[in-house]
């Protein structure tokens, strides 16, 4: 069982992101990903979180900007 974490540290700045607990609460990209038999990182499982801010640096490098769709029922 994965233990819920309180604080992300981002993997790019190092800034601590509070994204459970009592609000406020910061946001970021967390990405896991489970790389495959033909990829060359063989069954590795990776995971990093980006805050905000490297995330908009991030998306920023694109060729191809990222698809935005409007949330309408965003709480
Ligand atoms: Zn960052």
């Amino acid at each position: 069982m994965e233990t819920k974490q309180e604080f992300r540290i981002c993997n790019q700045c190092g800034k601590t992101v509070k994204t459970d607990g009592a609000p406020p609460y910061g946001e970021g990209l967390s990405v896991s990903k489970t790389w495959g038999y033909f990829s060359g990182k063989d069954g590795e499982r990776h995971h990093f979180f980006l805050c905000e801010d490297c995330y908009d640096k991030l998306v920023k490098g694109f060729s191809v900007p990222v698809d935005i769709e409007e949330e309408t029922e965003l709480l």
